[in-house]
């Protein structure tokens, strides 16, 4: 399994930039636009996740809308495996299942193909997306891949806000390149 090493953890952390205020005051919002316009802290992540995710035995990367596209069709490439798009409501053009879930103010939803992982019995697939915050997203893609018969053997993020305890109650393993407390 690769560990990553000081300096390409800051490598991958100084290319992420802080936008204060946005979307809306007191948020900190973690800008990945800048490490994709950085080939080498890109590579480096890349590299990495490739390295920890070919030993697993995955037969689908799924990928949370829309950051967690970029990431994840990389990774799918990379390691010769099936991209899954987890979507917003309302994007996916066949039969869908839905999952809500719950945001500061009302709720949210994401959806995914009924037939997205094709038809091998529980299919093993990791989750992934940039960041994980309070978890809600994240835990509603994991419930959907249950949902349409798979495994979600892991799910991956570039980003943890660990004082969110997003990672609490998940119910397959968590794993974060970089965790800010
Ligand atoms: P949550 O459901 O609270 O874990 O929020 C995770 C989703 O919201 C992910 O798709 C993130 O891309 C996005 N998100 C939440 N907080 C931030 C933040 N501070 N910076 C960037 N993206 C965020």
């Amino acid at each position: 399994m690769s560990t990553l090493t000081v300096e390409d953890k800051k490598i991958i952390l100084d290319s992420i930039r802080d936008i204060h205020d946005f979307p809306k005051h007191g948020i900190v919002f973690k800008d990945i636009t800048t490490l994709l316009s950085t080939p080498h802290a890109f590579d480096t992540l890349m590299t990495h996740l490739s390295d920890r995710y070919q030993s697993y035995d995955l037969d689908y990367i799924a990928g949370i809308d829309a950051r967690g596209f970029i990431f994840g069709s990389i990774l799918a490439d990379r390691l010769g495996l099936g991209f899954v798009p987890v979507r917003k409501k309302g994007k996916l053009p066949y039969t869908t299942v839905a999952e809500k879930y719950s945001l500061e103010y009302g709720f949210d939803e994401v959806e995914i193909h009924i037939d997205a992982f094709g038809e091998k019995e529980k299919p093993n697939v990791l989750l992934i997306d940039d960041l994980i915050a309070t978890g809600g997203t994240a835990k509603a893609a994991a419930n959907l891949i249950d949902k349409v018969g798979a495994n979600c053997v892991e799910a991956c993020f570039i980003m943890e806000l660990a004082f969110l305890k997003g990672r609490e109650g998940f119910n397959a393993p968590v794993y974060s390149v970089i965790s800010l407390d």
